[in-house]
């Protein structure tokens, strides 16, 4: 009996296997790693090739073949790579083709999608400069081109001025032997000298370059302005100069032009930008350049974590703690996690940097696993804030901003230095709230809450249809405090306008900057501005230097103060603590002024007297006795249906199911926002206080949850360390 050889394909579609398919007849086999076109029912799809056999479980009749391969030069992907990507789908549960494809940049997971070609320049050969010792005789382009390149070897773009037949010149060139193409080589690194560093920073560059031959994760604990950023350069620049790549990850790439100008400056080379608003041809080139290893710094989010490294150094995430690191649909993975799982395969150290550490990072900090740096003092000569808790139940307020507040920003204002107002943003749909009593317009139908629609003047629920108008006044407490929480900062900017006449009011928020460029225009024109306000969510409160801003109120963080999320005190800790420190960096103290209904309230008295340190230490304690990450192990079993019913059916029956064992399952309960889409949302928590035996009895669970005829009627998914309720 021959054994025909097997190849086996990563596919993306939502099935927790991989694919056996017949080589194509003529064809060896194709490497592992590489691109193919298979046929799956009625479509074509590009998958990947993970490993060959020469056994199937499926009989021969039913193999097909695969039309063809995709990648002709070499496979695009590496082993270390795959093995990756392997970890991850069983690590997360999730479908293996759906997480290998995910890696891959969009361009290449359709079949017309090609590697670009490296990039080359263009050469005068000897013959060519004989020729240029001629007269130029009839053939005025060719000679001029000639003559550009006697001063050096140029790329296609720095001869797109000589004439509009370019193109044909240069070819033209090339045949007579008078030009070469050569591939480019990629400029070193230029780097530019920077500040002596203080004790903390050279003490944690010491530390971590001992060894930057073998992993180690590194916890980069640095309040806000304390030269963290300096210290990764200075690594960079270690792992640079050996010729090695260093990946750098950030929370949201949009947020972060001033980090890219500063390694620029700095190292004196351009960054490779990977992330998802950059057009596909864009990714795919900087993919491509580093997977080539001609890009020597990585710059991306969360996705570029996958990008091919094959000189590997040093991986850098920065704002460990941000919530944006975990995605939170589809393949549900922790970059963070991820990152240091890369890492350890790669035998590279780890940089994980933040002046407010997750619980995570900091419990394997306290536990020695980690290597922990502390920063506590600003580099530059910039004082710590002062805070001022103004307590709103006892104040009036305009728009959700207190008389008090107002009366702070015009002082800023009129000493000619900038304000920063800041929403914390919850939720994706606008709704209407009242900032005096926090009434919100929720549907008498549902328990959804009502979206707001601005230009109609209408409160709208999604889920039922019915509406209303906007009332003028809140119901509840008849107060002129009706705020959207989520379209609020534009509501809030209106407002600004009008109390501040004349004084420019710039917008920071998803919906303003998600055009291109808008985020560095605008952060261009405060730097410009004498005086500003600056209005905004989350994002202000992350990476940004803004010299002359002085003054920072916070609207109200009163929901992280109830809520039912246990990560709801983290998270609000660390997002004062990130806006504090947009407060007075230069030599001009600042002011934090905190609004809350809630003046009183233990853990914001600890976070303002003792600082984020003592503050997490005592979560951390709160999460030991509860047992909760990270101290335990979590994970989610998600559903949702358009009936409530079958969400809970299923869920029943799958509590009923999951085997014995140290990991305990509990619920079924409904999602904190339990109808979205006109679904019903619920899930099941696990909670253990080992991780093997998490996974264990998931991995069993899983094999009689797929056979439940109720687990076809729901959408449902495993959340591995869930981020979010
Ligand atoms: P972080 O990343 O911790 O917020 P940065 O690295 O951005 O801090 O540093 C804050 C400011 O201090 C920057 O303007 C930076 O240029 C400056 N800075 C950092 N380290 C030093 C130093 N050793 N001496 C002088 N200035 C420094
Ligand atoms: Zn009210
Ligand atoms: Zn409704």
């Amino acid at each position: 009996m021959i054994h025909h050889p097997i190849i086996k394909v990563a596919l993306p579609v939502p099935l927790p296997q991989l694919f056996d398919y017949l080589q194509a007849e003529d064809g060896s086999l194709t490497p592992i790693g590489s691109r193919v076109l298979v046929p799956f029912g009625r479509r074509k799809l590009v998958g990947m090739v993970m490993g060959h056999t020469t056994k199937s479980k499926l009989p021969p009749k039913r193999l097909l073949r695969i039309f063809r391969p995709l990648d002709h030069s070499e496979p695009l992907l590496d082993l270390s790579l795959l093995n990756l990507l392997e970890w991850c789908w069983k690590y997360y549960k999730h479908a293996p083709g759906e997480v290998v494809l995910s890696a891959l940049p969009p361009a290449l997971r359709r079949s017309e999608g090609k590697l670009p070609a490296p990039p080359v320049h263009y050469l005068l050969t000897r013959a060519g400069r004989e020729r240029l010792e001629q007269p130029p005789g009839r053939q005025k382009t060719q000679y001029r081109m000639l003559e550009a390149l006697a001063a050096g070897a140029r790329t296609a773009d720095g001869l797109k001025g000589i004439g509009s037949q370019w193109r044909k010149t240069l070819a033209r060139l090339i045949e007579q032997g008078w030009v070469q193409e050569i591939l480019a080589v990629p400029e070193p690194p230029d780097f530019a000298p920077g500040p002596q560093l203080l004790d903390g920073q050279q003490n944690a560059v010491d530390n971590i370059s001992r060894d930057l031959q073998h992993f180690h994760c590194h916890l980069l604990d640095g309040i806000t302005g304390s030269g963290k950023t300096e210290v990764y350069m200075r690594l960079m620049e270690e792992v640079l100069a050996s010729n090695k790549q260093v990946l750098v990850l950030v929370p949201e790439i949009g947020l972060t032009p001033q980090l890219l100008r500063r390694f620029r400056k700095r190292l004196g080379l351009e960054p490779a930008v990977i992330h998802s608003s950059l057009s596909q041809g864009q990714r795919l080139e900087a993919w491509a350049a580093a997977r080539a290893g001609r890009a020597h710094l990585i710059v991306g989010t969360r996705s570029a974590l996958f990008t091919p490294l094959p000189k590997a150094g040093l991986i850098i995430l920065d704002e460990e703690h941000d919530a944006s690191f975990k995605q939170q649909d589809g393949f549900r993975y922790s970059a963070r996690d991820v990152a240091i799982k890369r890492a350890a395969d790669l035998d590279i150290p780890v940089v994980l940097g933040s002046a407010t550490p997750s619980l995570e990072s900091l419990s394997n900090a306290v536990a020695g696993k980690y290597a922990w740096h502390r920063l506590r003092e600003r580099a530059t000569s910039a004082s710590l804030p002062n805070w001022r808790v103004l307590d709103l139940s006892q104040q009036n307020t305009f728009n959700g901003l207190s008389a008090t507040a107002l009366d702070a920003m015009t002082q800023t204002l009129e000493r000619k230095e900038q304000v920063m107002v800041f929403l914390n943003r919850r939720g994706y749909a606008p709704v209407l709230m009242c900032q005096q009593c926090g009434w919100h317009g929720s549907c008498d139908r549902c328990d959804a809450r009502l979206t707001w629609h601005r230009k109609a003047g209408l409160l709208w629920c999604h889920h039922c249809g019915s509406q209303r108008r906007v009332p003028k006044l809140c119901p509840d407490c008849r107060a002129d405090a009706l705020m959207g929480a989520g379209e609020g900062t534009q509501q809030l900017e209106e407002a600004l306008e009008q109390h501040f006449p004349g004084v420019p009011v710039l917008r920071f928020d998803r919906d303003r900057t998600r055009g291109s460029g808008v985020m560095a225009m605008q952060l261009d024109e405060v730097m410009k501005a004498e005086t500003c306000l600056l209005v905004g969510t989350q994002m202000l409160a992350k990476g940004h230097h803004f010299p002359r801003v002085t003054l920072v109120v916070i609207v109200n963080i009163d929901q992280a103060l109830y809520s039912s999320d246990f990560r709801a005190l983290e998270r609000m800790g660390q997002m004062l603590q990130q806006v504090a420190g947009r407060a007075g960096r230069m030599d001009k103290p600042g002011t934090v002024i905190l609004q809350t209904q809630h003046p009183e309230h233990p853990a914001l008295e600890l976070l303002l007297s003792q600082g984020y340190e003592a503050y997490a230490r005592w979560l951390l304690e709160e999460r030991q006795l509860a047992g909760l990450p990270p101290e335990g192990y979590q994970a989610l079993l998600r559903a949702q249906a358009h009936e409530r019913s079958d969400v809970e059916k299923f869920l029943r029956e799958a509590i009923e199911l999951f085997p014995p064992g140290e990991a305990l399952a509990h619920g079924p309960m409904p999602a904190i926002m339990e109808r979205m889409g006109g679904r019903s949302r619920m899930y099941l928590i696990l909670l253990s206080p080992s991780r093997a035996s998490l996974h264990r009895q998931i991995d069993q669970w899983l094999l009689c949850l797929r056979e439940l005829p109720s687990s076809r009627k729901t959408r449902w998914a495993i959340d591995i360390d869930p981020q979010e309720l």
